[in-house]
């Protein structure tokens, strides 16, 4: 397994719905094993999974962050560039796990997003002989069409971004907005602003849940202050003396199949193309995995071109599949666990 390519699993508490309604819990947390009964045969072998860690419904956003994101996001503070997914079926704990339950300095159950805030304006806060400029973009993919979440006039003004290969640079969205945060509070801000702007729809799963894809980008330019010879300008990132990073945080459309939420018509329609850009990722991600394949296929969708640069490579990439332990969701929580265990 690449060592830049990092999947755990989080499984969620059981939600007040399962315990009225008496679900057994099917899935089994061990040292990176997940094992999962079928409700229906409950004499057979469990299916087991490996994954770099794994985490039950006791575990603390904290303690994820502190395993598995704090080294990513140094990464990125040196000027390479890093991708934290959120993975798995509505309701399992995506958002949760991503942006937590509101903002505080002391929450617990601060997200993995505004701990990267925390992060790394620490980091710039005590950073000697070098200048960062940080910018943030916010943008989703529904239907996959690209909307700028960030933008004040978005919904009478582009709805389809296009995206831009520039030769050396990659693929860009020329017209999004970006901003300039200079501590953790102006990041939270515009993240809130562009959770306002999001296009969530009813299902019979999750009233608001969100039928598309949101990636949170902060960009990272760090300038060489002092006139003495830059130490560790290694990074490929780097061009003339400023170092580039960038973090995109991803929190993906739910990947339950459309059958279970009652879709149809317009809902069935942005079913199928959720479900393009999530085999899209699961086929580059496990084709830069096996690293055998030469052929990544990242044209197959608008998520995959859009993180072209920030997968493979000497990029890091974290994939947080999240499940819900509850015999109900049995067909939805093994093919989440299939869909990760693939991009391993
Ligand atoms: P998703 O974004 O995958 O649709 P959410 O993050 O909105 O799912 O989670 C659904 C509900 O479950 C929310 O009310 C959330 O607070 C709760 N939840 C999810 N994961 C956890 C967890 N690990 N611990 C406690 N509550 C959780
Ligand atoms: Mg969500």
């Amino acid at each position: 397994m690449g060592e830049n390519v990092k999947v755990i699993v989080r499984c969620r508490p059981m939600n007040r719905k399962e315990i009225d309604n008496k679900s057994d819990s099917i899935v089994e947390i061990g040292d990176y094993v997940v094992s999962v009964v079928n409700p229906l045969a409950r004499t057979a072998p469990r299916k087991s999974f490996t994954f770099d860690s794994v985490y039950n419904g006791l575990s603390k956003t904290e303690t994820i962050y502190n395993d598995m994101c704090y080294s990513l996001v140094e990464s990125t503070l040196e000027g390479y560039n890093g991708t934290i997914f959120a993975y798995g079926q509505t309701g399992c704990g995506k958002t949760h796990t991503m942006q937590g339950e509101g903002y505080s300095d002391t929450a617990e159950n601060n997200g993995i997003i505004q701990r990267c805030f925390d992060h790394i304006f620490e980091t710039i806060s005590i950073a000697t002989s070098v200048r960062f400029l940080a910018l943030v973009s916010y943008l989703e993919i529904y239907n996959e069409n690209i909307r700028d979440l960030l933008s004040a006039n978005e919904p009478n003004s582009i709805r389809n971004h296009p995206l831009k290969d520039v030769p050396g640079v990659g693929v860009t969205v020329p017209t999004l907005t970006t901003q300039a945060v200079m501590n953790a509070i102006d990041c939270y801000n515009w993240l809130s602003v562009g959770n306002k702007n999001r296009i969530t729809g009813a299902t019979l799963m999750n009233e608001k849940s969100s039928r598309s894809h949101t990636i949170f980008t902060i960009s990272l330019e760090q300038i060489q202050e002092s006139a003495a010879a830059p130490t560790n300008l290694s990074s490929d990132q780097t061009i003339g003396g400023i170092r580039r990073g960038k973090l995109n945080l991803v929190d993906l459309a739910g990947s339950e199949r459309q059958s279970k939420t009652g879709a149809f018509g317009d809902r069935l329609k942005e079913a199928t193309k959720i479900n393009l850009s999530l085999s899209a990722l699961g086929n580059v991600i496990s084709a830069l995995v096996d690293g055998k394949t030469k052929h990544v296929p990242y044209r197959d969708s608008k998520l995959t071109r859009l993180l072209q640069d920030s997968l493979g490579g000497n990029t890091k990439t974290l994939m947080v599949a999240c499940i819900s332990p509850a015999d109900s969701n049995y067909d939805e929580t093994l093919s989440t666990l299939r869909y990760a265990c693939r991009a391993k």
